[in-house]
């Protein structure tokens, strides 16, 4: 029997994801094209959290959430640093009454999964973690000491190595510039390194989708929320561990002896084009180009919660372009060309995401069966107007 001929547009955490699922399969004859570098694309701009207590996506995904998490610990157990794991714990701080409510049940959903975690009402608990936050009018904070982030551009090179491992062709440097369609299927694609016949083809190309999709005629529901990053210099180093640290409205990490800090993308108005749009990420340069609008956010931000942080230099700023369908969920599955596969619009929660979109969308490809998770997620969603609200947190 001959094999599936699969094509992955797309070489971020996502397509690596979905090639090194596929290479598993030996029916399946794998090619992954990547235009530029493996994860050099949005997984380059991510800050990688991947903790269980976390507000990114609802405790409905707990599932996802999980197997992502216990996916890339595997990695670092069979190759230390191959996930570019680092624990540094994770402190939710909850200032309402629905944050509050959402970080002790990932607490309990923390535990009940064999991990450790506590929910703190006592400021002196919390100060012990991050002793120069403000606690005026917070209600208490979850903290998990076996939490993290991630090195994304890492895992997307592990991927693609142990998916280069299993017999898949992966071409870095080579471009799709056209998709063949013949009676409404995909054909093959042209390539800046020649063409290929392809079964099926899948698109993960994150921000590029919206222009990428024309190619065979698609308009694909995905937006642009621009994601601005500063990595904050204290004056004096702070003489404490930097847990993952979060906000409703911001979160932060340790850059090394520096502070990663980025505005919530559930807080991201698709309606206001300061946040929102459609650009080109060909023209998004490496560093710099953050708005001054996020500057006067993070400044009331945080004068409110931790002043001690303003007394920093910049060391370094960029903006990602994170692609976001209106639900703030992924699009996964079919569309109405028969052989064009989606694994797009993973928005803000693409390392989180990936290990559950690759091990899906690979079994869909070699089975047709669709995950609970994927038929949740369909691109018929948008054309029926049954997109669910209730993903955007009103915090
Ligand atoms: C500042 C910031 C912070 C974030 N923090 C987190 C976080 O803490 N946790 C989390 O889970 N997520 C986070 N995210 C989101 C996460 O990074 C993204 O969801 C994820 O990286 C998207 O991966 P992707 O593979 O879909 O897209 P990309 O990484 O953008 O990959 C798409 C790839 O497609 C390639 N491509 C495009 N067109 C073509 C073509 N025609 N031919 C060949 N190749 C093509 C591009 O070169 C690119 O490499 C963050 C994002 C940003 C910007």
């Amino acid at each position: 029997m001959s094999k599936k001929r699969v094509g992955i547009v797309g070489g971020g955490i996502i397509g690596t994801a979905i090639a090194y699922f596929l290479s598993q399969d030996e029916d399946a004859e794998v090619f992954l094209f990547e235009k530029n570098t493996l994860g050099s694309g949005t997984t380059a701009k991510s800050a990688g959290t991947h903790c269980l207590i976390d507000d990114s996506l609802p405790h409905e995904f707990w599932s996802v959430r999980l197997f992502g998490f216990r996916f890339y610990m595997g990695l670092e157990e069979e190759e230390p640093g191959s996930a570019g794991f680092e624990k540094t714990g994770t402190l939710l701080v909850a200032p309402y009454p629905e944050y509050e409510m959402y970080g002790l049940q990932a607490v309990d959903l923390a535990k009940a999964s064999g991990y450790t975690a506590e929910y703190w009402k006592d400021p002196e608990k919390i100060r012990q973690i991050v002793p120069d936050l403000t606690l005026d009018g917070i209600l208490g904070a979850a903290y998990s000491p076996d939490d993290g982030f991630v090195d994304p551009t890492m895992i997307s090179n592990t991927l693609g190595r142990k998916a280069r491992e299993n017999g898949a062709t992966v071409m870095i440097g080579t471009e799709v510039t056209a998709i063949n369609v013949e009676n409404n299927k995909v054909t093959g694609v042209e390539t800046t390194k020649g063409h290929f016949d392809l079964d099926v083809m899948v698109d993960a190309t994150g921000p590029w989708t919206p222009f990428f999709g024309r190619l065979a005629g698609l308009e694909l529901p995905i937006i642009h929320t621009k994601a601005e990053v500063f990595i904050l210099e204290p004056q004096n180093p702070l003489g404490y561990p930097f847990p993952v640290l979060k906000y409703p409205r911001f979160y932060a990490r340790k850059d090394k002896e520096n502070v990663f800090i980025c505005k919530a993308h559930l807080t991201m108005d698709l309606n206001n084009p300061e946040h929102a749009g459609l650009w080109n990420p060909d023209e998004l340069p490496m560093t710099g180009g953050t708005d001054p609008y996020f500057w006067d956010f993070l400044t009331e931000e945080l004068m409110k919660h931790y002043p001690r942080l303003l007394e920093s230099s910049l060391a370094n700023d960029w903006v990602g372009y994170r692609a976001e369908p209106k639900d703030y969920m992924p699009i996964l599955g079919e569309t109405p060309v028969e052989g064009y596969v989606l694994a797009i619009g993973a928005g803000g929660n693409g390392v989180i995401e990936g290990p559950t979109i690759g091990r899906d969308i690979a079994h869909y490809v070699m089975t047709g069966e669709k995950s609970w998770f994927m038929e949740k997620l369909p691109l018929s969603r948008f054309e029926k107007g049954e997109i669910e609200q209730h993903h955007k947190v009103t915090w």
